[in-house]
């Protein structure tokens, strides 16, 4: 049914509730917008601002913290029938459309809201922190806005078959829980009508105000929005989320958020730093102004702290770097909390994903400290806030040093990007300059930002140095958020044109391959040929691409025929063989016999199943960050992609082949069994999905006995025994956060091992030694090696030293020049040539030198001069040409060397026509 606007809003807003309590609808004179309220005002709340900083409303509750507060909302609605759920991880990794959850209702996309899995518990209670970074560029100027937050939420999902509550039920424990959780006083509370949408659905809201701060929104998620047209949905939800931030702080009534949630951390920070603080009054004033912008802009932001100045009698530039250090200490608060949020559930920092967004906030963190000059580090900050998140995050304590060791290698990095990043902006100017442009463009702030890692601020101080202005947008880091929080997730397609249609009326094919996976041959029966190529039976033993694993091989044969399958692939349930050979003789209903190449299968299996012990073997080893980043198997080799803050050190990979060795030779059972989402989720935890994200309502589970636990589609060997050794050959940082792992199992290790026994055989006979000496023997060789190089070096200076001296005593004399042929035995590098021809030309003043090397097609020679003559006009390239009129020579070189062969043979020719080259070309200067 397509609904439209007008008629959805009329109905559901109307609450029997209002009614008991005498709330009356009016409309905003700001706004537009219609709300309930007991007290009669014109003014939304919305369009109002706050007035519960230092005023705030009167609870009957003493709420100590946030902790405090957690708890209350959430065993009130356990005691009214709500279940509680954990929290999930702030990196969703059961999706695979978003890097990082932004609100509870993604806990349940898309598998409970589509309805294709039932939800956890219904109705349920949950308190999801979550992250934005939409906002980002307005945390600490606008006093309330956070990059990342908890979500408090009751949800109930209604289908066409059970109702749980829906819009009246839903406004009344909101009621109760401001009213009667918290003992605020019902006339403070204002529900205001709105309309909510997002990712693809829609609904009607109220937003729930007290004294002009939003703590709650209410969604009746009903709508799906298609091309831009309405339509009511199956399934009824209701989403709503209480800010715990929020809350807590209208509790506190402090002058900022950061204030209430963080003030602990803000205190020490300031009294480390000795710094002062803005009067509070003031704050208070500054945050009320800076709250209703609706954007940021430089000029807005500096016309509300001048006016203020003013007011206040303050000195304008003093109250402006005052006011601006509060808001970088409330940032850095802010950003240090999410980044360890994110690095606590597994973000490795990087260039892509989800890893971009959590190194874009230690950078933009790391910026401030540097600009500021604080003598603060994120890390420092960090550190303040584990024990204080601790209550909340008891794994932060577990993680707390990978953690802050990627902190460091991260703030490491940094240092070093900026002092790549003069140089690039340097060189970017002076591009600039010769164009004659005086203005940085925001696509290069951008561009050095995503491809060089340096933050727009050093750009603009190490640019105004020079002249050219820059101008950083107030949200620069929400644009380059939001650039990458949308990347796109891309599947790989299939390549084949097989539509489903094609497939609409074929039966399920029949997965021979997971009931038993060590079989090798069936009988089956053809449903389908398609296109000649394309064989579909009622059941198969070939395992079809997927999983990170190849396709099966093997054959089909039947009565009068017989093809090759070259790969297998899955489209909806039914499996589909890429078959090379003729297929015309095979006919529906028709008996074949399947053979799959089993022993290809096997290498196969035993790579994958190594895949699954060692990612477990390196989270043992390296910390809880490491997530499969990618995996791949094949016959002859595997290797698995992990993420990791650094390279890994001989000592870590010894460690993990070491532990994944212990795992296998144990022995342990791998069990395969399927296990409905929610029930899997709850038992194994996230880390099921390393191998990606798996569609499906039931999760088929690979379980290693005591090891590890995750969703897979793939074949694997039935204990980690039949493995046999895994062996890591190859270690590779193939991305920044990245380790790739190439390993070989079973057979294919032993090869490995016994082609490196065979070659240390081999240097063993060489260097005739034991096998276990060769070490020592190498050292040997290497040691008695250096030694000769020293002395040849030593004998050679001896002969061109005497050499050079024979030189001396037999040049010739041609008017004030002296020059000397010589035909050289003794040294055969041409290199030393040339010392040996400057060595004896050293005494000379206007000398000039020629020397021969025999070789097999003539003499190599060079010709060098010394510097006077060269003053005087004679050049070595003239001397060549002179000579290639009379002898085939072939050479180049500068004015005092050239060098070259002469294919001639006749050593008196030669030397004679040498000599009158020199003669001739030294008349020619006279
Ligand atoms: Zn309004
Ligand atoms: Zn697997």
């Amino acid at each position: 049914m397509i609904l439209s606007l007008s008629k959805i809003k009329s109905t559901i807003y109307w609450i029997d509730l209002f009614k008991e309590r005498g709330f009356n609808r009016f409309k905003c004179r700001r706004c537009g917008r219609y709300f309930w309220s007991i007290e009669e005002t014109d003014i939304c709340g919305d369009c109002k601002e706050y007035n519960f900083i230092k005023n705030t409303p009167r609870t009957k509750v003493d709420i100590t913290d946030m902790d405090h507060l957690r708890e209350l909302y959430l065993s009130f609605f356990e005691e009214r029938g709500h279940t509680r759920v954990n929290r999930y991880p702030v990196v969703a990794r059961w999706r695979d459309d978003v890097y990082l959850v932004g609100a509870s209702i993604y806990d349940f996309q898309p598998w409970v809201t589509e309805g294709i899995v039932p939800p956890p518990a219904n109705p349920l209670v949950i308190s999801q922190p979550c992250i934005r970074l939409t906002d980002i560029d307005k945390v600490g100027i606008s006093g309330r806005h956070l990059t990342s937050f908890e979500m408090m939420a009751h949800h109930a999902f209604n289908t066409s078959k059970e109702r749980v509550y829906w819009n009246e039920e839903t406004v009344r424990y909101s009621y109760e829980f401001f009213v009667e959780g918290l003992g605020i006083d019902e006339e403070e509370l204002i529900y205001i009508e709105d309309w909510w949408s997002g990712g693809g659905n829609a609904g009607e809201d109220f937003e729930v105000l007290i004294r002009g701060l939003e703590v709650a929104t209410l969604v009746f998620m009903q709508y799906r929005v298609v091309d831009g047209k309405i339509l009511e949905m199956d399934n009824k939800i209701v989403d709503t989320g209480y800010g715990l931030e929020r809350i807590y702080w209208l509790l506190r009534g402090t002058p900022t958020i950061y204030d209430a949630i963080l003030g602990g951390v803000i205190d020490t920070l300031y009294s480390r730093l000795g710094l002062r603080r803005v009067d509070e009054e003031i704050l208070i004033e500054v945050t009320r102004k800076m709250g209703l912008l609706d954007t940021l802009t430089k000029e807005n932001i500096e016309a509300i702290l001048a006016t203020l100045a003013q007011k206040y009698g303050l000195e304008r530039k003093d109250f402006e770097r005052d006011v601006k250090t509060q808001w970088t200490i409330y940032r850095l608060v802010d950003h240090a909390k999410t980044v360890l949020l994110m690095l606590a559930d597994g973000l490795v920092p990087s260039n892509t994903g989800g890893g971009y967004l959590a190194r874009l906030l230690i950078r933009r963190a790391m910026r401030d400290c540097i600009v500021l000059q604080l003598g603060l580090s994120i890390y420092d900050i960090i550190e303040l806030l584990i024990p204080k998140l601790s209550k909340a995050f008891p794994e932060l304590e577990e993680v707390k040093d990978s953690v802050l060791e990627m902190i460091e290698i991260e703030e490491d990095k940094f240092k070093r990007t900026i002092k790549t990043g003069r140089r690039l902006i340097q060189r970017r100017i002076k591009e600039y300059t010769t164009k004659g442009i005086r203005k940085f463009n925001l696509e290069d702030l951008i561009l050095l930002y995503d491809s060089h890692g340096v933050p727009p601020e050093i750009v603009k101080e190490e640019a105004e140095k020079l002249g050219i202005k820059v101008e950083v947008p107030p949200d620069f880091y929400g644009r380059l958020a939001s650039l990458h929080e949308g990347e796109a997730v891309v599947a790989k397609g299939i390549e084949y044109k097989i539509t489903p249609e094609m497939l609409s009326n074929i039966q399920p094919t029949r997965k021979v391959y997971y009931e038993k996976p060590h079989i090798e041959e069936i009988t089956a029966k053809v449903l389908k040929v398609i296109d000649g190529k394309y064989l579909v039976l009622d059941r198969t033993i070939f395992y079809p691409e997927g999983g990170g694993a190849p396709a099966d091989t093997g054959v089909i044969t039947w009565r009068r025929g017989s093809c090759k399958v070259v790969d297998v692939q899955s489209i909806g349930n039914v499996i589909v063989h890429v078959c090379e050979g003729d297929l015309s003789t095979l006919s529906t209903g028709e008996e074949v016999h399947c053979k799959v190449d089993i022993e290809r299968r096997k290498s196969i299996m035993r790579a994958h199943t190594a895949t699954h012990v060692i990612l477990a073997a390196s989270r043992a080893v390296l910390g809880k960050h490491v997530w499969q980043a990618g995996a791949q198997k094949s016959e002859d080799s595997a290797r698995l992609d992990i993420t990791h803050f650094k390279r890994l050190s001989g000592e870590d990979i010894e460690k993990i082949e070491e532990l994944a060795n212990r795992i296998i030779i144990d022995n342990r059972a791998v069990n395969v069994y399927e296990l409905e989402r929610n029930e899997a989720e709850t038992k194994y935890g996230f880390t099921l999905y390393q191998g990606g994200v798996v569609p499906e309502k039931v999760l088929r589970i690979i379980d290693i006995e005591n090891w590890d636990a995750e969703a897979c589609c793939g074949l694997h060997c039935s204990s980690t025994g039949e493995v046999g050794l895994v062996k890591i050959v190859r270690t590779e940082r193939i991305q920044d956060g990245v380790e790739r792992i190439e390993f070989l199992t079973g057979m294919k290790s032993l090869r490995y091992l016994q082609s490196i026994e065979e070659k240390l055989k081999e240097c063993s006979l060489i260097l005739n030694r034991p096998l276990g000496e060769v070490v020592i023997g190498l050292k040997d060789l290497l040691e008695e090696n250096r030694r000769l190089r020293r002395e040849l070096r030593r004998l050679t200076e001896q002969i061109i030293e005497s050499l050079a001296s024979r030189i001396r005593s037999t040049m010739e004399r041609y008017k004030d020049m002296e020059f000397g042929i010589e035909v050289l035995k003794e040294i055969t590098d041409l290199d030393q040539a040339i010392k040996l021809a400057f060595r004896a030309l050293a005494t000379s003043r206007n000398g000039v030198l020629a020397l021969l090397i025999p070789v097999k097609e003539g003499y190599r020679f060079i010709i060098a001069l010394t510097s006077q003559i060269v003053d005087r006009g004679l050049d070595a390239r003239s001397i060549l040409k002179n000579l290639q009129r009379t002898m085939r020579i072939f050479g180049g070189g500068k004015e005092d060397l050239v060098q070259g062969l002469i294919r001639e043979i006749e050593l008196e020719k030669i030397i004679g026509n040498i000599k009158r080259a020199f003669k001739d070309e030294y008349d020619r200067i006279q």
